[in-house]
């Protein structure tokens, strides 16, 4: 008989998301939630916002995602993370349910996490809560004391009323939930934030969802990975390890991690390794339709006066219509730091001038992407940049919707491309027509036509209501149900 090792379920704090309307008060909650903090009042009162932070209240720990706005929110639950555990639904008492408020709701609801409503701004004379409490019953949200059980409380974030109220209903929730976690197993979690630190290189902040992470330990989160060598708590404070619903930062990542994606922690370097061959990078870079993909710039020279020369010239040069982020270069040779640092941007240059390129950092470049020059004269380098820019600026386009068609049936072509039998649900289908793909409302690939049948024979055209056949080329698979919306489009 195996006894197998069981795994030990913990109560843990919860991590709680604050979600509203605009302007009606979730950054000031935030920033009067942070302020009841007597550790963060210890240390000198951190203000600096890092993607969220953990309060102590009546002994207890409450995490808070410092990301209001449920755009953040729900892009991570769309990666499948269950970020927040509790959700406050900000209403200002002034303002009453709005569009956003509704939004806000709708993302609660898909979540299925338990939430309460502040009701803010009630120290404003022209505060109405009974109207804002009809709104929301309108919306499907039945607060206590008007038919419903959803707790309701009372705020003034501005000035401080009654937040003790609100943090002892939100600890009320999470008792009911009964948050468990495993402290025991390597850590699980999602990145929150995630930025290029001027002086400690790409660095993010974690929130630990499960298990807990340990120094000496290694993290990979999508195609970033980092030893955790520096672990710093949500006030900036080095950490030996951080538990479950805690958010730490974490810097030495290969590259800039995407806010949302999800984290898994290793014991060693050889189980990392493992798990990043067996994963399958999509690499974006160098796709040259790659639009409004973000280019990014380094430039590195011998002296700080030439710097300071090639730096304005190249600035003069930028397409308009193109995003460029300058990375921090300097004065010196291109080493495989500066290759690390660029590698987050999807397009990446360094431009050096009377400076050389380490070897090491050439492999790297090579490995990266990342195209590297260097220049004697300040206008190759200028016209070198120029020229590799040009082909990244988004040409403008504009669309005139053809119409659609329900796919029936696919077969792959002998020839080459895809055969998809259906038929015209709106519009029309003409030859050399583009489309997207679209498969449960969602937009999952493209194409062209490259020619339409029609009961076996060639036409130009399939109207609406009729059936017929398109030799495709597309992007992806094309399956049965997908909705083929059809577009013509033309250079503005
Ligand atoms: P957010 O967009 O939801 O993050 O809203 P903010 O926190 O930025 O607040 C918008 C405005 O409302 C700011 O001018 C705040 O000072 C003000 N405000 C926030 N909470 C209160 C409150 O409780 N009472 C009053 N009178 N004003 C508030």
């Amino acid at each position: 008989m195996t006894i197998k090792e069981k795994s030990i379920q913990t109560v843990r704090h919860p991590i709680v998301v604050i979600l509203g309307h605009v302007d009606h008060g979730k950054t000031t909650l935030l920033d009067t939630i942070r302020k009841t903090n007597v550790v963060s009042r210890e240390a000198g009162g951190i203000t600096q916002h890092l993607g969220a932070y953990e309060i102590t209240w009546n002994d207890k720990k409450i995490t808070f995602l410092d990301t209001p706005g449920h755009e953040t929110f729900s892009k991570m639950r769309e990666r499948g993370a269950r970020v927040a555990d509790i959700a406050i639904l900000v209403v200002a008492a002034d303002d009453g349910v709005k569009p956003q408020t509704k939004e806000a709701f709708e993302a609660i609801k898909n979540a299925k996490i338990p939430y309460l409503v502040a009701l803010n701004k009630i120290d404003k004379p022209s505060a109405d809560p009974d109207r804002v409490k009809a709104a929301l019953a309108e919306m499907g949200v039945l607060v206590e004391g008007w038919g419903g059980t959803v707790p309701i409380i009372s705020i003034s974030a501005k000035v401080g009323t009654n937040i003790g109220e609100l943090l002892d209903t939100v600890l009320l929730a999470a008792e009911m939930e009964e948050l468990k976690s495993d402290p025991k197993t390597l850590a699980q979690g999602v990145v929150i934030e995630a930025h290029l630190d001027s002086r400690r290189g790409p660095s993010a902040m974690l929130l630990v969802t499960n298990g807990t992470l340990h120094k000496g330990e290694f993290i990979l989160a999508g195609s970033a990975s980092s030893p955790v060598r520096i672990l710093e708590n949500s006030l900036g404070k080095s950490v030996a390890d951080a538990g479950p619903a805690t958010p730490v930062t974490i810097v030495g990542f290969s590259k800039v991690p995407e806010v949302g994606v999800l984290f898994q922690a290793f014991h060693s370097k050889e189980d990392l390794e493992q798990a990043m061959s067996s994963q399958v990078v999509l690499s974006t870079k160098d796709s040259r339709d790659a639009v409004n993909a973000e280019v990014g710039i380094m430039l590195k020279a011998d002296v700080a006066g030439s710097l300071e020369a090639i730096s304005d010239e190249v600035r003069r040069v930028i397409p308009e219509g193109l995003s460029v982020r300058f990375f921090e270069g300097g004065v010196g040779d291109i080493n495989e730091n500066d290759i690390k640092s660029i590698s987050s941007a999807h397009i990446a240059f360094v431009v050096g001038f009377h400076t050389k390129i380490k070897g090491p950092a050439a492999d790297l470049a090579a490995r990266f992407n990342v195209s590297v020059k260097t220049f004697d004269v300040i206008y190759e380098a200028v016209d070198w940049i120029l020229a590799e820019l040009k082909v990244y600026v988004p040409k403008q386009f504009t669309r005139d919707e053809l119409g659609k068609l329900l796919v029936l049936k696919t077969f792959q072509s002998t020839g080459g491309g895809r055969i998809v039998g259906g038929r015209v649900r709106e519009g029309k289908v003409v030859r050399e027509a583009k489309f997207d793909i679209m498969r449960s409302g969602e937009r999952v690939g493209s194409g062209s036509v490259s020619s339409v049948q029609r009961n076996k024979s060639a036409v130009d055209t399939l109207k609406e209501g009729e059936e017929g056949g398109l030799l495709v080329q597309s992007s992806r698979a094309i399956e049965e149900r997908d909705i083929l919306v059809f577009y013509n489009e033309r250079e503005a």
